[in-house]
């Protein structure tokens, strides 16, 4: 097996830099290293802030109708390439491909989203605001901005960000995860592709230094974020004490709740679906069901019986459901939660501790598991698992339901099942949760509403995408205009400026 080498991609260009460090990568479905990923030094880093910063002079001055002649070759640029950009996907992340491909067309619906620009940055303008006085306001980019993303997503996050980032006017620096890093390459040859200047766009590898040098560094203006509550902590606290405007998206422990007039059929299809997609790996997954009164007796059967069918394989069976987990270590920290909840008392109704895919035992597996009757002191409930792990949690009323949600310190996702309208209506608006699915389960918002959870999943004001991510990347301007007529001016007044004459 041939190991890759995965360089920077720094001012148009593929480089390995001039740092030394390296970091393997895996595949693993087979748990072999088929990568060896470049990881910048501080000169590598100083090289990609010089170039972003360089490239914002003219990229912030150019037309709206050549940034969005960009985009929208861009676009169909990666809609033709989606085959390519989910075997990456899977070959380092895991998932299955169709699940890749979904990830992929969520993301391109925010490019689709940026290519509108011309009609988002329109400004606002107020004819005779005071006698001979109009008002004019618009917005423009903030310079250079830092992505840092997450394993879970490896195109569709980079693309919640650095479209309309870029659309706006502004150069992006992506520092994806190391674990799967070659699909934003491909992204970045795509950007050029489309005509992107060089410099706009940059791939930039690394860990903590690289992370913490982009947080500091005095030519970076804005840092978007995306990963677990710690870091995403760590992230906003950093990086506005540096004077940079930040948005850092955090973990998650989603709650479905299923009241006894759900069409239970359908819950259950649904609540499979949510836990055990892309091996729970995903920050809307659901990872707690809140069955309500007499439902959960026949809910656990139903899921149950659900969980035990899924095809759990290489993702590139086209077969398969769901694909092994991120690492080793992940499989090692989900074993000793789903055990010592067992141990504590919780009912473990299926446990995917012990499975494996027969001929490739090296890989990362872990199967369906569902644990019923679990405490809320137990880890199963407190931490964000990241796996395919379903914990139920037995409460007797909606309201109950809607208290522990609210008790919960997340608030990223969330959904109900049920057939009834006040009882839907009673929670979407009960609920300190940014985003909330009435029988939908994996309630991710389209590219044109935007994305982003409360409390301990959302560090910062703005969601991501939308048009909160297009006032993220902007700054605003008011402009106050007055074109006297020749000799006929007001004079001087020494008072506050008024407009009521
Ligand atoms: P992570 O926090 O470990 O890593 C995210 C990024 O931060 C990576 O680029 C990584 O290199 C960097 N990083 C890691 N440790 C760092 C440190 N000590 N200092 C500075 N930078 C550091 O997250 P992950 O394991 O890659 O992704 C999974 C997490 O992301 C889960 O918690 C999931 O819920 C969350 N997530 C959230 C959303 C959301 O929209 N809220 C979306 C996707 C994933």
């Amino acid at each position: 097996m041939t190991i890759k080498t995965i360089p920077h991609f720094l001012n148009g260009e593929e480089t390995n830099g001039v740092g030394e460090r390296t970091q393997p990568v895996f595949n693993p479905a087979t748990g072999e290293q088929t990568g060896e990923l470049r990881l910048a030094d501080a000169a590598d880093l100083e090289t990609a802030v010089a170039n972003a910063k360089k490239a914002a002079e003219t990229w912030g001055d150019i037309s709206l109708a050549k940034r969005t002649a960009v985009l929208f070759k861009f676009r169909e640029l990666v809609a033709a390439h989606i085959d390519e950009l989910a075997q990456l996907v899977t070959s380092e992340h895991g998932k299955v491909l169709s699940d890749a491909k979904g990830e992929i067309g969520r993301g391109l619906e925010v490019v689709e989203f940026a290519c509108g620009i011309p009609q988002l940055l329109k400004g606002a303008y107020s004819d005779q605001a005071s006698t001979g006085i109009d008002v004019f306001s618009y917005r423009q980019p903030v310079g250079v901005v830092a992505g840092i993303t997450p394993f879970n997503f490896p195109v569709m996050v980079p693309l919640w960000m650095a479209p309309v980032a870029i659309a706006t006017g502004n150069t992006f620096i992506l520092k994806p995860s190391e674990r799967d890093p070659s699909a934003s390459m491909l992204l970045a040859k795509l950007w050029k592709a489309a005509g992107l200047p060089d410099g706009v766009f940059q791939v930039l590898h690394g860990g903590k230094e690289t992370v913490d040098g982009l947080l500091t560094h005095p030519d970076v203006d804005a840092i978007s974020f995306v990963g677990s509550t710690p870091i995403a902590k760590y992230v906003q606290a950093t990086a506005t004490a540096n004077g940079k405007r930040v948005q850092a998206l955090g973990g998650a422990k989603n709650h479905a709740i299923i009241l006894p007039d759900a069409d239970l059929d359908n819950a259950a299809d649904h609540l499979a679906a949510a836990a055990f997609g892309s091996a729970g790996e995903r920050c809307m997954a659901i990872s707690v069901a809140v069955a309500v009164g007499s439902v959960a007796d026949a809910l656990v059967g139903k899921v149950a019986e659900r969980a035990e069918a899924v095809k759990v394989a290489e993702g590139t069976d086209p077969d398969a459901e769901m694909g092994p987990i991120i690492t080793a270590a992940s499989k090692e920290r989900m074993k000793g939660i789903v055990t010592a909840a067992a141990d504590g008392g919780a009912d473990l109704v299926v446990d995917g501790r012990g499975f494996t895919v027969p001929g490739k035992e090296n890989g990362y597996w872990f199967g369906p598991t569902v644990i019923d009757n679990v405490g809320t002191d137990m880890a199963a409930y407190t931490e964000e698992i990241f796996g395919p792990v379903l914990s139920v949690v037995r409460v007797e009323t909606v309201e109950e339901a809607i208290e522990l949600i609210n008790s919960n310190p997340y608030g990223n996702g969330t959904a109900i099942f049920t057939s009834s309208g006040s009882n839907a209506r009673k929670f979407h608006r009960g609920v300190h949760v940014g985003m909330i699915g009435i029988n939908v389960p994996i309630p991710v918002p389209v590219a044109y509403h935007s994305f982003g959870g409360w409390k301990s999943s959302l560090f910062g004001d703005k969601h991501i995408y939308g048009e909160e991510g297009v006032s993220f990347y902007t700054r605003g301007k008011v402009i106050t205009q007055r074109w006297p007529e020749p000799k006929q001016h007001s004079g001087a007044s020494y008072n506050f400026p008024s407009t009521t004459h």
